[in-house]
């Protein structure tokens, strides 16, 4: 990323454009180094559940055959693996698209509905009794549907996930927006992380979270998923009492 050195004293329509330049390439220079960041970040992401996968399969080759108990503790572990890397670069490549604009199917969606699903599925999907309230109206907007499902399931799963808390939904319409918060009160997110937290890959707790299922996409796919909508995303959290985060779309 060369730049264009002028002396300091000209100060023509040279210089302008020698500065216009230099500041490309400082953008061009910043967006190649967060690329890089990334490529590195998602090889390492998908390092670790690939790892688990070769060990397995190694045992497998080893004992498979002979070791039932074994068979079964590998089947299960490539079974799980293979389902967060597939998790992983979806998510992976739904970031990618980045800075090209996503069609958006945009239709009549009926949110509260939506949310009552999101709660049931994931009610199911957690092994154990979480509850979850949704408190609505009717309130529908114009939005892509397969979209707001998947912001809805990361922010009602982050609740749920680092939580051990009930978790509210709670609907609000005005004449020129509709907001959805989502609030559970559990561990917060310390004051200092709450900067980072739609950083790529970033987590609070790497080690827990990685117990967890999570990858530190969701709350960036949240955020830009809220973006293509001309909406905004807010979370308010303090460590020992909880978090809220709360999207607002224009209606
Ligand atoms: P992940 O897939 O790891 O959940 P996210 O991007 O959704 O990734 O969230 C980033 C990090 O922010 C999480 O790893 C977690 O540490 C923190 N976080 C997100 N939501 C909550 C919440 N409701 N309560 C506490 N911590 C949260």
């Amino acid at each position: 990323f060369k730049k264009i050195i002028r002396p300091a004293s000209s100060k023509d329509e040279l210089d302008q454009m020698a500065n216009t330049f230099n500041s490309m390439m400082d953008l061009l220079e910043e967006n190649y180094k967060k690329q890089e960041q990334f490529v590195s970040d998602a090889s390492h992401e998908l390092k670790t559940p690939l790892t688990v996968i070769e060990s397995y399969a190694n045992m497998l080759k080893r004992w498979g055959m002979k070791r039932p108990d074994i068979l079964e503790e590998a089947i299960e572990a490539i079974h799980s693996e293979s389902i967060r890397m597939k998790q992983l670069t979806e998510q992976m490549l739904l970031l990618a698209k980045g800075d090209v604009q996503w069609e958006l199917k945009i239709e009549q969606v009926d949110i509260a509905a939506l949310c009552r699903e999101t709660a049931k599925y994931l009610q199911q999907a957690f092994q154990r009794n979480i509850l979850i309230h949704v408190h609505t109206e009717n309130a529908f907007i114009r939005a892509d549907e397969k979209k707001i499902k998947q912001l809805l399931y990361i922010l009602v799963d982050n609740a749920v996930k680092y939580s051990e808390t009930p978790v509210d939904i709670t609907i609000n319409r005005s004449p020129s927006s509709l907001s959805i918060a989502v609030t559970d009160y559990g561990i917060g997110i310390p004051k200092e992380d709450l900067a980072h937290v739609y950083e790529r890959f970033f987590r609070v707790d790497k080690a827990r979270t990685r117990a967890t299922g999570g990858s530190g996409l969701g709350l960036p796919i949240a955020r830009r998923i809220v973006a293509a909508h001309q909406g905004d995303i807010h979370i308010k959290s303090e460590e020992g009492t909880g978090t809220t985060v709360t999207v607002i779309f224009p209606v």
